[in-house]
């Protein structure tokens, strides 16, 4: 039987031997994709019906990048739409479509959906298991140990047409491929298929938690996929851990639980233990009166080696408290990818979050790159912070140091699609480039897997403010809004500044409407499972952002410039916002 051990230096080997020929993989990669889906609507209303087995590869490509436009999801919708609607000639794809994941953000305020096939489960397999053989390197783990994982599957879904919906996690786990990774990396998750796909943030976390502890000692390492997840976890755990050691204690489970299946399972693992729960109660202790919970987790977790999670890009901020849970223990940052596809793997698990680059793997998609470059002068408080765009290039083009949006030609009939992500490229493992994750384009709102944009925003505040016209005599004058991600959980907090007069009851309805209006499924997710808190309406007094368009005028140039931004970070105008609050209200949607 295959070790562990020579696994991981078969796919080393492969992934080396991939990279040192990125250039001509990547036109492999390019020419298997159109091969695979000739004749597909979409491709023939480009392409024609050319026959492209008989082009070299720079014309294959030459034709491919000429002919066919470069799209964002607006432009893919209606196909996917009639996907979804049960139609099954073959429109992105020849190999039928029967599962669609809900990618982040949205189009036109509509949830995006993106067609998820074998080999999206496929790709997630082998990245995971390249990612773990690279980390063994650095920090190598007994064979048949645990992970306690913070992953939550989320609900899935039907469409009209009967295709299953939901997000491509939660379709991996409840994929063979899931169970494959397990078997083949010899680590197996504390919990079980029920807590994981329980669909309830705060119960799911607790048995987590629970089960991570009845099987502490074996637990090799820590793991969730956006490292928010642990931190909002373990900060739960400050406030339930006497609960817990009760269970353990009494081989019990708490009355919040209430989900009849998980309920069930978890029972039938657990077992009165007397003794384990008293060592967790004496370790909780220390913690809690002694070191503010500095170390938490390799004192709870002896064994634990390593904490495993993506901390890069949005997840920065929460660095500090994971590294105060962590202690001593190394944190790894895990790869770079999207519902789409997945896109690099990051070969140095030992640097620190904020070094980490990502290899691109070019056999997962066909990957261009748009050169983008800074505008100079509008990267102050008032910029939209966007970019001047050059024609896309190819992988073998990429150039050390300069900045690209990512495009994306996919297995799933994603054809030249861009992600909107920024990236630099730092480095190259031998012929493929590293990657350093800059930020989602246009993204402003984000906290844990949601992500909205200025002009999700400006929808939601639209549609409350028409709501406020409506019921009231009064109407938005100005809004900027922060997501304030040091709250427990985090939430959304907009600053509205009204002309008129609102009885408490109409504001109170704007909030929710707000609420409900950010459909981008990951904010949707997070809400229901109460990963995100209720939205907050913050109402300034009248002349706040004058205020805020003096101060910042006087520090970035003409008035007639000036644009309140629509999210900000910056403390200076965070004071004079909550300096100047007169009303606060938190949304009751999602109770
Ligand atoms: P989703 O489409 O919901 O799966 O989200 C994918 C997006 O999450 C990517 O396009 C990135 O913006 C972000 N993301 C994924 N992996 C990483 C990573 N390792 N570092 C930073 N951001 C990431």
């Amino acid at each position: 039987m295959e070790t562990v051990e020579a696994g991981h230096d078969d796919v080393i080997g492969w992934f080396e031997h991939v990279s040192e020929n990125a250039c001509k993989v990547q036109s492999e990669t390019l020419r298997r994709i159109l091969e695979l889906n000739s004749g597909v609507e979409y491709l023939t209303k480009w392409l024609g019906t050319v026959d492209i087995e008989k082009m070299d590869d720079y014309t294959l490509e030459t034709h491919f990048t000429s002919l066919v436009p470069i799209v964002s999801h607006a432009d893919l919708d209606p196909y996917i739409q009639r996907i979804a609607d049960g139609e099954t000639s073959p429109l992105l794809t020849q190999e039928p479509i029967t599962v669609l994941s809900l990618s982040s953000g949205t189009t036109e305020g509509r949830q995006k959906y993106v067609p998820f096939t074998r080999h999206s489960a496929q790709t997630t397999l082998q990245i995971f298991r390249l990612s773990a053989a690279y980390r063994s390197r650095f920090c190598p783990i007994r064979e048949g140990g645990r992970i306690l994982e913070f992953i939550y599957a989320g609900k899935e879904f039907m469409t009209q047409g009967g295709l299953t919906v939901g997000t491509a996690t939660a379709h991996y786990y409840a994929s063979e491929e899931f169970k494959t990774k397990q078997e083949t990396t010899k680590s197996f998750t504390c919990s079980p298929q029920e807590v994981i796909s329980g669909g309830d943030f705060g119960q799911c976390t607790y048995c987590h938690l629970l089960l991570g502890l009845h099987y502490s000692s074996q637990v090799e390492f820590v793991a969730s996929a956006f490292s928010y997840t642990i931190v909002q976890a373990f900060s739960f755990f400050e406030d339930i851990w006497r609960e817990i050691c009760a269970d353990i204690k009494e081989g019990n489970l708490n009355s919040r639980i209430t989900l009849p299946k998980m309920r069930k399972t978890v029972l039938a693992l657990i077992r009165p233990n007397p003794s384990l729960a008293s060592h967790i109660e004496e370790i909780c202790m220390e913690l809690e009166s002694n070191l503010g919970w500095f170390g938490l987790i390799p004192k709870l977790w002896p064994n634990a080696k390593f904490i495993s999670s993506i901390m890069t890009g949005s997840m920065l901020p929460y660095l500090k408290k994971l590294r105060h849970y962590a202690g001593s223990l190394p944190l790894v940052s895990a790869d770079y990818g999207s519902t789409e596809s997945w896109i690099g793997v990051n070969v140095d698990p030992h640097l620190p979050p904020e070094d980490v680059t990502f290899a691109v793997i070019p056999t997962f998609s066909y990957f261009e790159f748009i050169p983008l470059y800074r505008r100079q002068n509008e990267s102050d408080i008032g910029s939209d912070g966007d970019f001047v765009e050059e024609k896309p290039v190819p992988l073998s083009q990429v150039k050390l140091g300069q900045e690209y949006e990512l495009v994306l030609t996919t297995f799933t009939g994603l054809y030249r699609y861009r992600l909107g992500d920024v990236v630099e490229v730092t480095g190259f493992h031998k012929g493929t480039p590293k990657l350093s994750f800059i930020y989602r384009r246009k993204l402003i709102l984000t906290i844990n897997i949601d992500k909205n944009t200025e002009k999700d925003l400006q929808r939601v505040v639209d549609k409350a403010s028409q709501l406020l016209s409506r019921t009231t005599r009064a109407e938005v004058v100005d809004f900027t809004s922060q997501a304030d991600v040091i709250a427990r959980p985090g939430h959304y907090v907009i600053y509205w500044e009204i002309r008129g007069e609102a009885e408490d009851k109409a504001l109170e309805e704007c909030c929710r409407e707000m609420d409900t209006a950010f459909v981008d499924y990951g904010y949707v997710v997070s809400r229901r499972m109460n990963s995100i808190g209720p939205l907050e309406l913050r109402v300034v007094e009248r002349g706040t952002f004058g205020k805020v368009a003096e101060r910042c005028v006087g520090k970035c140039g003409g008035l007639n410039q000036f644009k309140t931004p629509r999210c900000t970070t910056n403390s200076v105008m965070l004071n004079i916002l909550d300096d100047s609050t007169i009303k606060r209200f938190r949304s009751s949607a999602y109770n």
